[in-house]
């Protein structure tokens, strides 16, 4: 297809582009692109995060689909209101762009922008538009809102506490892993990368969802948890990051992990342990949390929330309890260095 390259745009002209395709949909974005500045209005509590993604340390284009990482910007954002469990409405979204990209480029990323502003229902209300001499360069700020009494802190956890984590974990690691092997291959060797047979681990790397449904799910179970982090650096180091805010201790099983089979199949097939993936791995963008006791009894039947340890006095320590009946002391690394 013909490329139109940016030189022959004008920044404006850029700029429209980019936002022509713009549609409001809450009624707290009072105005969006097209003014000095956007305005919004709510009645409850503001909660906002922002994300800086650079090429070569964040992201590899040789591998990554821009439309997919369009979509990822969004999600990893969103990812961050949802575990303050607040409702995402509204993303600003700034990029840096060198002389490889063609309007065709921005557009692909955009629609990866668009596909994931739909799927959350936020707004797009303004942003900027730069050259760059360092690669792609993209940052997103998620604005979203909350009762105060709803939102969730990593402070919370209490003693008895329920440790609660949605989906799967490990796989977006190994999709990275996959992905970062076959480009050596290809560099190497000239070997033509062969991803079949891999959708999910890799979709789960290249294009996380952010789990905006456990806010609903919880709120119809009445539920409310003590305290909530997403999986950003991985299970061990989130939970850490509970544990020392709430200054408790936890145990965690290794058998009540959850990981995907095909998560397991990439580990055995790279040499590398799917527990130490699922701990250490991090980006599953999946949410973990605290629950009082009580909950037990409900939670038990959500297929999607997986029960895998409680909160404890924190003179107990940290604790995975292996599937050998080991205590292991978890650590921001992990119980066991990353092999491979
Ligand atoms: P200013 O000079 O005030 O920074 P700009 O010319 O950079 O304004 O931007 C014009 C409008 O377009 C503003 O509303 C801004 O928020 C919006 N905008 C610029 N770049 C982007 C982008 N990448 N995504 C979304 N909105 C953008
Ligand atoms: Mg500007």
């Amino acid at each position: 297809m013909a490329q139109t390259p940016l030189s022959n745009l004008g920044e404006f002209t850029l700029i429209h582009e980019i936002t022509k395709h713009i549609e409001l949909q809450n009624a707290s974005s009072v105005k969006g692109v097209g003014d000095d500045a956007a305005v919004l209005a709510f009645d409850d509590k503001i909660v906002t995060t922002t994300d800086l993604l650079l090429e070569g340390i964040h992201f590899d284009l040789t591998y990554t689909p821009l439309k997919h990482l369009g979509y990822k910007a969004v999600s990893v954002n969103v990812s961050d209101i949802a575990a303050m469990n607040a409702t995402p409405t509204q993303i600003l979204l700034s990029i840096g762009v060198d002389k490889r990209f063609s309007l065709e480029m921005i557009e692909e990323f955009m629609q990866g922008v668009y596909f994931a502003c739909e799927k959350y229902k936020v707004d797009l209300v303004g942003g900027d538009t730069s050259s760059s001499l360092t690669g792609f360069c993209i940052s997103v700020t998620a604005v979203g809102h909350a009762k105060e009494e709803k939102l969730c802190y990593r402070n919370g956890a209490k003693e008895n506490d329920l440790i609660c984590v949605t989906g799967d974990l490990g796989a977006a690691y190994l999709g990275l892993q996959l992905l970062e092997r076959e480009k050596a291959l290809f560099e190497k060797e000239g070997v033509q990368p062969d991803l079949s047979g891999h959708d999910y681990i890799l979709e789960r790397q290249l294009k996380p969802t952010a789990r905006t449904d456990i806010k609903t799910l919880l709120q119809k179970l009445q539920l409310r948890p003590t305290a909530m982090i997403d999986i950003s650096d991985g299970l061990s180091s989130d939970l850490l990051h509970i544990c020392e805010q709430s200054q408790t201790g936890c145990v965690i099983y290794e058998d009540k992990i959850p990981i995907d089979f095909t998560t397991y199949n990439m580990a055995e097939e790279l040499n590398l342990n799917a527990t130490t993936c699922a701990l250490n791995g991090g980006e599953d963008y999946e949410l973990l949390f605290t629950l009082p006791l009580e909950a037990h009894d409900v939670i038990r039947q959500m297929p999607e929330i997986h029960l895998i340890g409680h909160i404890t006095d924190t003179q107990k320590g940290r604790i995975l309890q292996s599937r050998s009946d080991e205590e292991i002391t978890l650590t921001a690394q992990g119980w066991n260095p990353m092999k491979g």
